[in-house]
């Protein structure tokens, strides 16, 4: 099996109501993680890379690892998808890497931090769509601005989606996906207190539009993970995320796309926190790189069950994007 357009992974995941994760990848272990939950739990996965991940692996070297993902798992549906693409430039970038989905984050302008107006956003996301489409290439795109700042994105302040502006900007730009502000951030800082999601807000997008949604920010941040960084050494105070409950609701509501990132990072420094705590003699990096390799493939796992993606691997037949190609030029 060859990589699958990532829309429809999540057209798949939208007819039968259950919610796919997305994660970020910089290195082996991370792709190899991803893909020993996706064989365990028989789950369609999406896989990305942010440019920060692109940047830090010499692009080369990501674009390989996630292209020896496919080759290793011919039995799972697989997106290669660039988290927030800045630029209609970054994007080409990608498409030439072969990533089979981009999303152009308009919200922000090209510096990945200052949020920019609604006529902005349509002309840049279009110009996208028009670009990815040729190549069969799916198209995330986002309105409103999410909290927090993550490899270098984010304007830092929440502003929420305003639906009416949503429909318009699909109609507007034609896009396969989108991603929507309704409360979430980046980081593993997330809330003061407790959880706030505007679930209204969701409810009002979803019945205004009906390509997937896309919920970024929506880490867990669970309570053993940050418990064993702080009990080995780190020092994490007041970690927060969006709980699973909560995740789970705005699948019901109607997203289709979670992005999960910091979840994976506490993964994986919970596990070498632990080993370099426990077992300092320790020294080959196989030693705890392999105990966070575990870790996080039992995270995964556990997402891809409570998102409702087990079980679906092979309940469709995938498309290329050559067939896409053909779907998009109708
Ligand atoms: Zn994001």
């Amino acid at each position: 099996m060859s990589l699958v357009p990532m829309k429809q992974i999540l057209d798949e995941a939208r007819k039968k109501g259950y919610g796919v994760g997305a994660f970020n990848v910089n290195n082996m272990e991370q792709v190899q993680a991803i893909m020993a939950a996706a064989q365990k739990t028989k789950s369609p996965v999406i896989i990305q890379a942010s440019r920060g991940a692109l940047k830090y692996s010499n692009f080369t070297y990501l674009k390989h690892l996630m292209l020896a993902a496919v080759e290793e798992n011919p039995n799972i549906p697989m997106a290669m998808h660039l988290d927030h693409g800045n630029s209609l430039d970054s994007v080409k970038k990608a498409i030439s890497l072969g990533f089979s989905s981009v999303m152009i984050d308009g919200s922000l302008l090209e510096d990945g931090k200052t949020a920019s107006d609604y006529d902005y956003n349509v002309k840049v996301t279009r110009s996208v769509v028009e670009y990815a489409h040729q190549y069969g290439v799916t198209v995330e795109g986002e309105i409103g601005t999410l909290g927090g700042i993550e490899d270098g994105v984010g304007s830092g302040s929440i502003h929420l989606t305003d639906p009416a502006e949503a429909k318009r900007f699909v109609d507007a730009t034609g896009l396969d996906a989108l991603a929507i502000a309704i409360g979430t951030s980046h980081g593993a800082y997330k809330f003061k207190g407790s959880t706030n999601l505007a679930f209204n807000v969701l409810k009002e997008v979803r019945a205004l539009i009906t390509i997937p949604l896309v919920l970024h920010g929506a880490s867990s941040v669970p309570k053993e993970l940050i418990d064993a960084v702080n009990q080995y050494g780190g020092k994490m105070p007041g970690a927060t995320g969006v709980p699973m409950k909560e995740l789970q609701e705005a699948i019901t509501l109607g997203v289709s796309k979670i992005n999960v990132d910091t979840d994976g990072r506490l993964a994986i420094t919970a596990a070498i926190r632990k080993v370099f705590a426990t077992e300092p003699e320790k020294f080959d990096p196989r030693d705890y790189l392999g105990p966070a390799r575990d870790t996080l493939t039992g995270i995964i796992a556990g997402k891809m069950n409570d998102f409702g993606t087990a079980g679906h691997a092979s309940d469709y037949q995938p498309l290329s994007l050559a067939d896409m190609k053909k779907v998009y030029a109708k």
